[in-house]
């Protein structure tokens, strides 16, 4: 079976070549050359950041954030049980025990009303996860963060141009991480970027991401010789990536309107089955903006997801459904603490995520409604 309308096709917005060959030109590709200086003036100017890292990717981002925050042998981190592996990868690399929180009813992100019930005094930091893109309910985790003195580091890795009430995700937590896979809204490949919003954590994030040592310091002339000062390892990303990434970035305002026109065109064509209560299609609350990097329905069962899947598949469409639990996988398991977490395990058996990508046409989003609409009329 061979898929006409696939799941994700990168975009290339055709300038990604020419800035690669310039950073050739330039003598100099290893990291921290101009593109990737560029790359960190654009999202500082955009967003406000304090300070950005381009990093090699967003699971890097994360081990960095880890190590900043200084995660020990037996700490606790709360992390949604519905994300992807290298949000809790990361911590528990560093020796953290994870306590994983349950997901929201109305969306897959974390259920705050849960959050402080999981608190102990080994707990170390809160990891939230914007799912598709979409907020979490930041004002209550980070009030939540201060009474308990936690840190707070977000998994921003869909939610690049997204707010919560106004102010850009990865601007909120201490510390954030964003991807740039080519999965995601914006692309480098393989890629990622920490933000740094915490000042106390500035210097020693360039000291980590340069191997352990102030080489970037040194770069700056702030000091006449560069040596090991800390642990680290090797995240800094060559130029070539961020010459790729630049190109991106000058399009960004066109990627994002059209990714949040093609949303829109499911959201409408699915909204009478979802007001028939045949499938649910998401909910934005209301301090949260939608950046379009995902569409996604649920279905009701396991069951119905599958032959929904099954039925995309024989009219040539390619969805997938998404997480599978991380508090029951093979390798945590056995380490989680026995809580049932039914929303997680919800959304793991039920979520499917559509085509979802930057040259998909208008007919094609139709092509997939249609399917899906004439699916649930066959069931009755
Ligand atoms: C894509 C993604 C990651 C990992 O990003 P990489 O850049 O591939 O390391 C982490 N967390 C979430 C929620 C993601 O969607």
């Amino acid at each position: 079976m061979s898929y006409d309308i696939k799941f994700n096709k990168p975009y290339f917005t055709g300038k990604e070549t020419e800035y690669i060959r310039d950073a050739v030109a330039s003598g100099k590709i290893s990291g921290d050359g101009v593109f990737t200086k560029k790359c960190h003036d654009f999202f500082e100017n955009k967003y406000g950041f304090s300070k950005v890292l381009l990093t090699t990717s967003c699971t890097d981002a994360l081990e960095m954030a880890a190590i900043l925050i200084d995660i020990q042998q037996g700490d606790e981190v709360i992390i949604p049980s519905y994300t992807f592996v290298s949000t809790v990868n990361a911590f528990v690399l560093r020796g953290a025990k994870i306590i994983f929180i349950d997901s929201e009813k109305d969306t897959p992100n974390m259920d705050v009303a849960l959050l402080e019930g999981l608190i102990t005094d080994k707990t170390k930091a809160i990891v939230p996860v914007h799912y598709a893109g979409m907020a979490c309910d930041m004002d209550s985790i980070m009030a939540i963060a201060n009474k308990y003195n936690l840190f707070v580091v977000e998994d921003a890795a869909q939610a690049i141009d997204s707010f919560y009430k106004g102010r850009p995700l990865g601007s909120i937590g201490h510390l954030a991480a964003f991807s740039f896979h080519e999965t995601k809204n914006l692309i480098s490949g393989e890629g990622g970027m920490l933000v740094i919003n915490d000042k106390k954590f500035m210097s020693r994030a360039e000291i980590i991401r340069e191997k352990g040592t102030n080489r970037s310091a040194f770069f700056r002339g702030e000091v006449n010789k560069y040596g090991w000062v800390d642990i680290g390892s090797s995240f800094l990303p060559s130029d070539i990536i961020g010459a790729f990434l630049f190109a991106q970035l000058e399009n960004i305002d066109e990627i994002q309107s059209k990714r949040i026109s093609i949303w829109t065109k499911y959201y409408n064509a699915l909204k009478v089955l979802a007001e028939e209560g045949a499938i649910k299609i998401p909910v934005i609350p209301d301090y949260a903006t939608n950046n379009a990097h995902m569409f996604y329905v649920i279905c009701n069962s396991l069951q119905d997801r599958t032959d929904l899947i099954e039925h995309l598949k024989n009219s040539g469409v390619y969805a997938v459904f998404h997480y599978l639990s991380l508090h029951s996988s093979p390798y945590y398991s056995s380490r989680h603490d026995g809580r049932e977490l039914p929303r997680t395990d919800f959304y793991s058996d039920c979520l499917v995520r559509l085509p979802m990508y930057y040259e998909l046409t208008p007919e094609q989003v139709k092509r997939v409604c249609d399917s899906i609409i004439s699916f649930y009329s066959k069931e009755k």
